[in-house]
């Protein structure tokens, strides 16, 4: 009795409690974030090797009243675990599309791509190819400005059902990514197989590739093998000069960072476009 005493004083912990806490209120207020209009997409900048913009990746911005801002480091998770990433999925894909309508009307931005995070759960759903499509649709958008970002992971799930939902999005004009590449487990050979545009090279191996040289050395075999398989390649968390420089130098054709950029509303980023 005394034994199980302690273990449900340990139970009743405060700090754990807090924590039960901390994470159903995250839930329920996930829940709201949607109806309440909480989301916005803030747009970080992607360049190409002579240093112009030609598109843009969307990263998810969660505004709680009393959070504040959110990480979605934070709640991208617990979105997953609870399905709510497709309500959210689904919004941001709708916001991208908004962006992509408003960006046709003017030719100084007619031309640049916008680049969507999908997760696994979203490209897993049976629906995922005409509901992509339909959107483009609503919003009257040409399917050769958005671009999926899909991540190593979600590969390994059902490979055939993978390559035709990427395929049948690509006869349509959409390009893929590989987000976060070397991270995860995705083999050459299904690589070799997959209608991919881009491979973007994580950022984790850009951060101390001046220092640390087996992170060049993945930096180098990520460009050589995307450049062997006819694929454009993108560095990520470029913050330094002689990072763009290095990967420059070693074949690397697109940029994203805060050297180039930090994520921003999407007024902010149009209006760099703006005439004059
Ligand atoms: P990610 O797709 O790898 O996005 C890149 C992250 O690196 C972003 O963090 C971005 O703000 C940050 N970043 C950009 N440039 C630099 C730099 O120069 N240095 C450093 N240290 N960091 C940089 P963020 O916005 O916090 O997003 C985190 C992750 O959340 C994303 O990683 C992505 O996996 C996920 N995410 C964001 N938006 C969405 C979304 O709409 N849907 C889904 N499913 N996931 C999303
Ligand atoms: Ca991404
Ligand atoms: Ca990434
Ligand atoms: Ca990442």
């Amino acid at each position: 009795a005394k034994a199980a005493g302690r273990n449900s004083i340990r139970f009743f912990d405060p700090a754990m409690q807090a924590a039960v806490t901390t994470r159903a209120q995250l839930e329920a207020d996930l829940r709201d974030a949607l109806a309440k209009d909480e989301f916005r997409i803030f747009l970080q900048a992607q360049v190409a090797a002579d240093g112009r913009i030609i598109g843009a990746e969307a990263l998810l911005r969660w505004f709680h009243p009393l959070r504040g801002c959110v990480s979605p480091a934070e709640f991208i998770a617990v979105a997953e675990d609870t399905g709510m990433i497709l309500a959210i999925g689904d919004w941001v894909l709708e916001a991208a599309c908004a962006c992509l309508a408003a960006w046709a009307k003017q030719p100084a931005t007619a031309e640049l791509t916008l680049s969507v995070n999908v997760s696994a759960r979203q490209f897993r759903q049976t629906d995922f190819v005409p509901s992509v499509l339909a959107v483009l649709a609503r919003f009257a958008v040409a399917p050769t400005r958005l671009k999926l970002e899909l991540t190593e992971n979600m590969l390994v799930d059902d490979v055939e059902d993978v390559i035709g939902k990427m395929s049948a999005l690509k006869a349509e004009g959409v390009a893929f990514a590989l987000d976060d590449f070397g991270t995860g487990y995705s083999s050459l050979s299904l690589l070799k197989r997959l209608p991919l545009y881009q491979l973007k090279i994580d950022q984790g191996f850009v951060r101390d590739i001046l220092c640390d040289a087996n992170d060049a050395a993945i930096a180098k075999m990520v460009i050589a093998l995307a450049r062997t398989m006819g694929l454009s390649v993108l560095a990520e968390g470029v913050e330094l000069d002689a990072q763009r420089d290095f990967l420059a130098h070693h074949g690397c054709d697109a940029y994203q960072g805060y050297l180039f950029g930090c994520p921003q509303p999407v007024e902010d980023f149009t209006a760099r476009f703006a005439a004059g």
